[in-house]
């Protein structure tokens, strides 16, 4: 049976002479493999679609085995501005691995897909990126199930402030009595994270909260982020 609906590209990975492996994030059914055969020479069926950045409608059949079988694609919207600003690039591939590695196989996430077009749209209509990817971060977090808990300690089960310690490792806040040990999370402001506003006045202290999530979403997939090296050297 042959099925069609909008997906994105997570990796691709060359098969052979002709032939590439695809992870796609799909709306309907979330991250799944596919097979695309003879698509490095066959430009008619998927030039320039089955690329990052882009969304696109996918025809696939499904094989026994879990692997499906792409046939053609068909270009929805294509964000080029991420393909074209080097720091956007860098961004858009980040919110692609980040979904790849919060999301398993063949588990349905409308709400992920929404969030990531949502991303997407922003960052191609030039609104300031590292608001929108922090944004990003605590959404998907919360929408794969590993959502850090900022409302109640860590240690004690008490109410916090609005500034608490963060916990990389337990996961969420630790209230000032409890957060006297050094955290690794360093201080947080329960506030400032949902305030768009304060984000845009202060990139700087945003982009600390995007490398504190980054190492918290890697901490708790145990997984590495490829695209978590660029953000070392990254200054506002
Ligand atoms: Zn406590």
């Amino acid at each position: 049976m042959m099925n069609r609906q909008e997906a994105y590209l997570l990796r691709k990975t060359p098969h052979g002479e002709r032939d590439y492996v695809l992870t796609l994030f799909t709306r309907e059914s979330g991250k799944i493999s596919g097979f695309a055969k003879n698509a490095k020479t066959s430009g008619k069926r998927f030039g320039g679609r089955i690329e990052p950045f882009v969304l696109f409608r996918a025809r696939y059949k499904e094989r026994s085995g879990g692997l499906m079988l792409v046939d053609d694609a068909e270009t929805v919207k294509v964000f080029r501005r991420l393909m074209e600003d080097v720091e956007l690039f860098l961004w858009g591939s980040l919110a692609l691995e980040t979904i790849d590695i919060l999301t398993p196989k063949d588990a349905p996430n409308e709400e992920m897909f929404e969030a990531l077009t949502g991303l997407f749209t922003e960052l191609d209509e030039g609104r300031s990126a590292l608001p929108a990817i922090l944004e990003f971060q605590l959404r998907t977090l919360a929408l794969s199930g590993y959502e850090p808990n900022l409302e109640t300690c860590a240690e004690c089960g008490k109410e916090v402030g609005d500034r608490a310690h963060f916990s990389i490792r337990r996961g969420g806040v630790v209230c000032t009595e409890c957060g006297t040990r050094a955290e690794n999370g360093g201080l947080i402001s329960r506030e400032f994270l949902r305030r768009r506003d304060l984000m845009e006045l202060h990139l700087e202290k945003v982009l600390k909260y995007v490398k504190l999530f980054l190492r918290f979403t890697e901490y708790h997939t145990e997984k590495k982020l490829n695209s978590s090296r660029f953000m070392e050297e990254l200054t506002v």
